[in-house]
């Protein structure tokens, strides 16, 4: 029912070579039943989305800000990054809420924004290591959930990506039974907040450390429904084979 997302966030990685990462998978990207959403650094994304037109394979953003136009330097609006191309803006990542002190309303705010630019958000949650060891995981990811997500959402253009901060980037993943502690608790607090069938309906995706060797194990756990992918999704050798295991089953 909810149709699985493996998502690429190259961060600030990549230059006009670095496109030619997408050939492989766009030969191969017929027989996909997963949907495949690469994030491009800004400067590349009306380049990767003429390069990726006609292919099914998605782009997004990495961020916007909640503003349509205005007095913001150096800033891109969702209504910009629809222009370019994008279809989905990742917001409220770790690095931007450490890096840039982004706060849930502003994430909120921007997740309103991407809405109304036609553009589907992913959302971003997760605790860091010491919330995780301090047993308030669960606390931390309902707290950003309930003022990041904005209220009455369309679910079938919303997405949540379950995040540990401990986990991006540093090769540990969580036991899977963490995953799924953690992914059935997000998904009641969807069901409560925005009721029964919209909170079935919005996919939560895993990131963090996903790489070819854990992918289909990952994928496996119940209301996983799809992986963010950073380190991994920047060569094809390495992406391809996550987005295999996840038409593997
Ligand atoms: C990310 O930054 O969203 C991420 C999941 O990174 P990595 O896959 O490299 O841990």
């Amino acid at each position: 029912m909810r149709r699985r997302l493996i998502a690429g966030n190259w961060k600030m990685n990549g230059v006009r070579d670095s496109l030619t990462e997408l050939d492989p998978i766009v030969a191969e990207c017929e027989t996909f039943t997963s949907e495949v959403l690469i994030c491009p650094p800004a400067t590349l994304l009306p380049l990767m989305a003429n390069r990726l037109s006609g292919s099914g394979v998605m782009v997004g953003a990495q961020d916007c800000h909640p503003n349509p136009a205005g007095t913001h330097t150096g800033d891109l609006s969702a209504p910009m990054l629809a222009d370019a191309g994008a279809s989905h803006v990742i917001l409220g990542h770790s690095e931007r809420r450490t890096q840039h002190g982004e706060t849930d309303s502003l994430v909120n705010a921007k997740a309103s924004a991407t809405a109304r630019a036609g553009l589907v958000p992913i959302i971003c949650v997760g605790e860091t290591r010491g919330e995780r060891e301090a047993g308030i995981a669960l606390d931390i990811v309902a707290g950003q959930v309930r003022n990041s997500v904005p209220a009455e959402p369309d679910p079938e253009a919303l997405i949540v990506a379950y995040e540990p901060v401990w986990a991006i980037g540093t090769g540990l993943v969580p036991s899977l039974s963490d995953i799924a502690e953690m992914h059935a608790h997000i998904r009641s607090l969807l069901r409560k907040e925005i009721g029964e069938s919209g909170g079935h309906r919005i996919r939560i995706l895993y990131g963090g450390s996903v790489n070819a060797g854990n992918a289909h194990e990952i994928l496996s756990v119940a209301n996983v429904d799809g992986g963010l992918v950073g380190g991994a999704s920047l060569k094809a050798r390495d992406f391809l084979p996550i987005i295999r295991q996840s038409e593997a089953g």
